[in-house]
C-alpha cells in the first residue's frame, strides 16, 4: 500500500498553482474535465487510441496520453509524465474495471482525490457488508450456499462487469439449472461456481443517489440521482409473458446508460442520513474516511423500504446524467453544479487553503 507520507512526498515537488486533472478516458471522464476546465485547471486523459475521436468531437483533453490500454496506466513512464504534469487522478469505474485493486493501492505512483483504503472496502463483499451494517443500513439477505435458497435470489458472477451474466433463480433446483445451462453456453467455468453470491432479490425500482463527502467543507452533499438503463432487462415487459416463456428469456443486466431521476421529498431524509452515516462509519473503519464522491445502489420496494445492495466510493456514471446541472445540485450550488465540477472545486479550495494533503492519498 503506497503510504499518504509517499503521496506527500510526491506533492512536495508538485506546482500547486498548476494542477491538472486527468483520468482514463472514459466512463465519466468528460464529466471530470468539463468541470476541471470550469474550474480553471488543464486536464489530462489517458486515451485508448480507438477512442481519441471522443476528445475531437468533445476538446475538454489538453494533454492527451494514448495507450492500447488503460492497464498501462502503470508504466513508469506514464506516471513519470503524470507527474510531470502535476496530475491529480480521479478514479472512476474504469480503474476498477481494467485494474485490480492491489495495482492501484501498490503501484500507482500519482495523488488520487480519494481514499485508496476504502478500494479494499469496497472490492470485497464481505467487508463492504461490514462497512454498510456498521452505518446501520437495510441490506438484502445473503445466503452462503445455493441449498439455503428459500426466496428470489439474483447470483452474481465474480468479477463480473456492469451485471453482465447475472441470473435469478428461485430455489436450489433452479439454481442447479441455470449454472448447468450457463456452463453450457460457455459463460460460467466450473470453478467459478462456489464463488458466485447469492443475495435476496428486492423487488422494487432502482435508484442510485449521489454523494459528495467535502473534507474542506466538512460536510456531506446530496447532489443527485440516477438509475440505469440496462439491457436486456429493461425490455423485457416490451415482451408478452407467453413469449417470453417459449423463448425461455433470462433478464441480463448490462448497463447502456443512465436516466436522471428526481424523489418524492419524503424519501429525502432517510436518503441524506444514509449518505452521513456511510461516512461517519467509513470514518472508523479507514480515516479519514470516503473523500469526495460516492454513491449507494438502492432498491426502493413498494412500502417505500430502502435496501442498499453496493456501495462506490469514487465518482458513478451515474452523475453524468446531471453535466450542467441536477435539481438537487442546483438546489444547493444554484446553475451550473456537477460532480466533475464539484470535484474540480473541492480541489480548488483544498489548494486556496494549502490542504490538499488531506484530499489526496
Ligand atoms: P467502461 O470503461 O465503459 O468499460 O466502464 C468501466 C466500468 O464502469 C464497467 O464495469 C461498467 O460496468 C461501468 N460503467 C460504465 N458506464 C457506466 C454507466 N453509465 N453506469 C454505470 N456503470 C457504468
Ligand atoms: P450490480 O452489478 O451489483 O450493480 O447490479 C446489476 C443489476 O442488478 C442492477 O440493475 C441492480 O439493480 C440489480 N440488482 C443487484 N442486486 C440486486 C438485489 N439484491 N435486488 C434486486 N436487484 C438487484
Amino acid at each position: 500500500m503506497i503510504t499518504r507520507e509517499e503521496i506527500a512526498e510526491i506533492l512536495r515537488k508538485y506546482d500547486l498553482g498548476k494542477l491538472a486533472i486527468g483520468t482514463l478516458g472514459s466512463h465519466s471522464a468528460l464529466n471530470i474535465f468539463k468541470g476541471a476546465k470550469e474550474e480553471g485547471f488543464k486536464t489530462v486523459s489517458i486515451c485508448k487510441k480507438s477512442d481519441a475521436i471522443i476528445y475531437k468531437k468533445f476538446p475538454l483533453a489538453d494533454e492527451i496520453i494514448f495507450v492500447e490500454n488503460f492497464s498501462e496506466l502503470l508504466k513508469d513512464k506514464i506516471q513519470e509524465k503524470l507527474r510531470e504534469l502535476n496530475t491529480v487522478l480521479i478514479p472512476h469505474g474504469s480503474f476498477t474495471a481494467y485494474l485490480s485493486t492491489e495495482e492501484i493501492t501498490d503501484r500507482l505512483y500519482v495523488p488520487m482525490l480519494g481514499n485508496r483504503q476504502l478500494l479494499h472496502w469496497e472490492a470485497d463483499r464481505e467487508r463492504q457488508k461490514k462497512w454498510l451494517s456498521k452505518a446501520g443500513l437495510k441490506l438484502p439477505r445473503t445466503f452462503k450456499k445455493p441449498e439455503e435458497i428459500d426466496t428470489l435470489v439474483i447470483a452474481k458472477l465474480p468479477g463480473a462487469k456492469g451485471g453482465k451474466g447475472y441470473f435469478l433463480a428461485n430455489s436450489p433446483k433452479a439454481f442447479q439449472k441455470k449454472v448447468n445451462e450457463m456452463i453450457k453456453r460457455g459463460l460460467l467455468g466450473k470453478g467459478d461456481v462456489a464463488r458466485i453470491h447469492l443475495q435476496e432479490y428486492i423487488l422494487g425500482v432502482n435508484v442510485y443517489p449521489h454523494y459528495f463527502s467535502s473534507i474542506i467543507g466538512n460536510d456531506v452533499e446530496f447532489l443527485g440521482v440516477d438509475r440505469r438503463y440496462e439491457s436486456a432487462v429493461d425490455t423485457i415487459g416490451r415482451i408478452p409473458a407467453e413469449e417470453q416463456l417459449e423463448i425461455g428469456i433470462n433478464p441480463t443486466y448490462t448497463i447502456v446508460g443512465n436516466i436522471p431521476i428526481t424523489l418524492r421529498e419524503s424519501l429525502l431524509p432517510e436518503l441524506i442520513r444514509m449518505g452521513d452515516n456511510v461516512v461517519k462509519a467509513s470514518k472508523e473503519i479507514a480515516p479519514p474516511g470516503i473523500i469526495g464522491p460516492f454513491c449507494l445502489e438502492t432498491v426502493i420496494t413498494d412500502s417505500l423500504e430502502i435496501y442498499t445492495f453496493e456501495i462506490s466510493a469514487r465518482i458513478v456514471a451515474g452523475t453524468n446524467v446531471g453535466i450542467g446541472t441536477s435539481p438537487y445540485a442546483y438546489l444547493r450550488y444554484g446553475e451550473k453544479m456537477y460532480m466533475g465540477r464539484r470535484i474540480a472545486l473541492e480541489i480548488k479550495n483544498a489548494v486556496k487553503e494549502k490542504r490538499v494533503n488531506e484530499i489526496v492519498t
